[in-house]
């Protein structure tokens, strides 16, 4: 049965909390409630609904970051040149032979045609770029969100796997691998904590990540810290043609890489070295996670290309999930943006595959009614995959006690919390006068999707919101006239509050998708909003249209944006508060015209229609190319199809378009324009 639309919504809403919750405290403090594989089927989950749902993809979607956030640590900020992708995930076997079916089905391959792909083991660490150039490491950077890491050369300088020169022969080469702490040092340096009364790390990824990302480097040195190298980022020539060869290259110059990386020709050699690897997971010096699978041609790699934030031609297959018993302690409420309130289970800490869980979510009062948890109940408790932990079994309901009431007012300003009918959230209903959503609504538009200020953190946001500097958006932007008293309050220096002011100053010029989406419009997401801006190219210009009479045609005219979209709009503008909060706004920032790049073409603005058999590629693959050179590409011919390359056996729409009198090229003449455009 398809789950209702209310369902979805309410489960995207919960994820979106959780993701950014979880993100949060990852980057915060290297404390992670949770480990990598529960976060990524967070994820995934997410992908999956807002794939199938995309009307109900939310303001706050989390789909557009990658990985967790860079954290407001006083190490430097290294933009990478070539972005630090993360993986797809598979769970089950039948995923993974999906997933050839795809590569196969992308590259048009003939069914006898063998797809080779390496596999290796996905060591739990913390991913790391190191730049050689001309062989010498010139720098080393954090994955951080992808696009931006920060700057850990003088800490990997302490790991003996990463050499500081190697003999590559290549102008530049950056080799991308885990920095990891085995579990045996990992055991040795909690007991050294514990007996010296410094933190524990939760598992050895957090230690390595903890260790590694040191503002002193010789916190790292002291530190027992390895490297694997798994693939490469940017490189101006390449030691071979395939995923094996390259990797064999990196070994040769000294860097270590899996011993149990091996090239496997079908779907049952994956499988057959996923139970290899996964029956010897417990005795591996390090943890892992699952195996990667990459298809091995690199020219295939290429043609394959990306999807969002992950490649085309690799997997992640994961393990399974893994449970533990332990006691459910308290149940605390949280209230988000929208006065949505979370329940969180604390528990009795407990190993859960080799990482400590202290809490657990129990998404609403729907779920603890139906999991009939209370204080003090005894649970099974679930890591999918290796991330977020939840209760799937109560092992003591039928024991007599009272039942857990929810609360029905807000813990943080005591109104009234209603759930609204046919919703299963329970929302503060004060709105605005309540603090949690206010303070939680400044977050969101401060976060790395939105406005990305750096040292505005949580903290500050609760610290100036408290002192009442804090109404609204537009107020970061008068922060300026409070320097001295900022400087005057504990924990300030001049140094670190002109540097905060520094780069609010640096967001007076916006992007404008990132600005509209931070103020948290309902299904406002990331990529809504970027569509909405591709469309009307300036915020002016998408308020106009939403204040016409025929807002909704106009809206809804792009691609993949419903009602929900332009109903949420319109119910935005026609709030006088929201109104005021958006011209405070906009008179503290001007945000550019909204102006897509796209590689310059023969077909840059043109509609294109592929049709019949294309011969080199396949039909995603030829869309692909044309959405890059700026040209979108229509199911079906029109008045408005600018040109249709078609291959053999195409019919009707060939026929429509010499009515039509519209140019007409083969899959030859296409290939030309692409390779034309570079
Ligand atoms: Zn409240």
């Amino acid at each position: 049965m398809m789950p209702s639309q209310a369902d979805v919504a309410n489960e995207l809403m919960r994820l979106a909390r959780q993701i950014a919750h979880h993100n949060r405290l990852y980057h915060a403090a290297d404390e992670p409630e949770i480990s990598d594989a529960e976060f990524d089927a967070l994820v995934r989950r997410n992908a999956e609904l807002e794939a199938a749902f995309p009307q109900l993809v939310r303001a706050d979607s989390p789909n557009s970051a990658v990985g967790h956030e860079v954290s407001a640590s006083p190490l430097s900020k290294v933009a990478h040149e070539v972005r630090m992708m993360s993986l797809d995930n598979a769970f089950a076997d039948d995923e993974v032979a999906d997933f050839v079916g795809r590569v196969r089905r992308f590259l048009a391959l003939g069914e006898d045609e063998p797809v080779a792909l390496t596999a290796e083991d996905k060591i739990d660490g913390l991913s790391c770029s190191l730049r050689y150039e001309n062989g010498v490491l010139l720098r080393a950077a954090t994955r951080g969100d992808g696009q931006v890491g920060e700057d850990v050369t003088a800490n990997v300088a302490h790991i003996g796997d990463i050499p500081q020169q190697i003999d590559c022969g290549i102008e530049v080469f950056e080799i991308r691998g885990e920095v990891y702490m085995d579990k045996q040092d990992f055991t040795a340096l909690n007991a050294a904590q514990e007996a010296s009364g410094g933190k524990l790390f939760a598992n050895p990824r957090n230690a390595a990540a903890g260790s590694l990302r040191q503002k002193d480097a010789q916190v790292t040195k002291a530190r027992p810290l390895r490297f694997l190298a798994h693939g490469w980022g940017a490189a101006s020539a390449l030691p071979g043609a395939t995923q094996q060869e390259v990797m064999g290259a990196i070994e040769s110059w000294g860097v270590p890489i899996s011993p149990d990386l091996k090239l496997c020709h079908s779907v049952e050699e994956l499988l057959q070295h996923y139970r290899s690897i996964s029956a010897r997971r417990a005795g591996l010096p390090y943890e892992i996670d699952g195996v990667v699978y990459k298809v091995d041609r690199l020219d295939w790699q290429a043609r394959l290309g990306f999807v969002a934030k992950a490649p085309r031609w690799a997997i992640a297959h994961k393990f399974p999930a893994e449970r533990a018993e332990t006691v459910l302690e308290r149940i605390d409420i949280q209230v988000g943006r929208t006065g949505k309130l979370t329940p969180v289970g604390r528990l009795a800490r407990v190993l859960v595959g080799g990482v400590t869980v202290t809490n657990v979510t129990l998404h609403n009062r729907d779920e603890i009614a139906r999991l009939g948890v209370r204080p003090g109940d005894r649970v099974v408790i679930q890591r999918a995959g290796d991330v977020i932990p939840q209760v799937v079994e109560n092992l003591t309901r039928d024991v007599e006690r009272a039942p857990y009431h929810f609360p029905d007012h807000c813990p943080e300003c005591h109104s009234e919390a209603v759930a609204e009918e046919g919703e299963v959230d329970v929302r503060c209903t004060a709105g605005l006068i309540c603090p949690a959503q206010r303070t939680e609504r400044l977050k969101h538009f401060v976060s790395r999707s939105a406005l990305d200020i750096d040292g505005l953190g949580d903290k500050t946001i609760d610290e100036f919101f408290a002192l009442g500097w804090l109404e609204s958006p537009a107020d970061i932007f008068h922060l300026h006239l409070r320097r001295n008293e900022i400087v005057g309050r504990e924990g300030w220096q001049d140094k670190s509050v002109d540097n905060l002011l520094a780069s609010i100053e640096a967001r007076r010029s916006p992007d404008a998708a990132r600005l509209l989406f931070g103020l948290g419009i309902r299904h406002v997401g990331v990529v809504t909003a970027r569509d909405l801006l591709k469309r009307f190219v300036t915020l002016g210009a998408l308020r106009d249209v939403v204040g016409r009479e025929n807002a909704l045609t106009e809206i809804t005219a792009i691609d993949g944006i419903g009602p929900a979209v332009a109903d949420a709009l319109h119910d935005f503008f026609h709030e006088p508060h929201n109104v005021a909060v958006w011209e405070d706004l906009l008179r503290e920032v001007s945000p550019p015209d909204y102006i897509v790049e796209t590689t310059a073409s023969a077909v840059s603005g043109k509609t294109v229609v592929f049709t019949g058999k294309l011969e080199t590629m396949s039909r995603d693959e030829a869309k692909a190319q044309a959405e890059r050179l700026g040209a979108k590409s229509a199911g079906s011919v029109s008045a408005k199809t600018d040109l249709v390359v078609a291959g053999p056996g195409a019919g009707s729409k060939l026929k429509q378009a010499a009515a039509l009198g519209i140019e007409v090229i083969d899959e030859a003449a296409w290939a030309a324009i692409v390779a034309a455009a570079g």
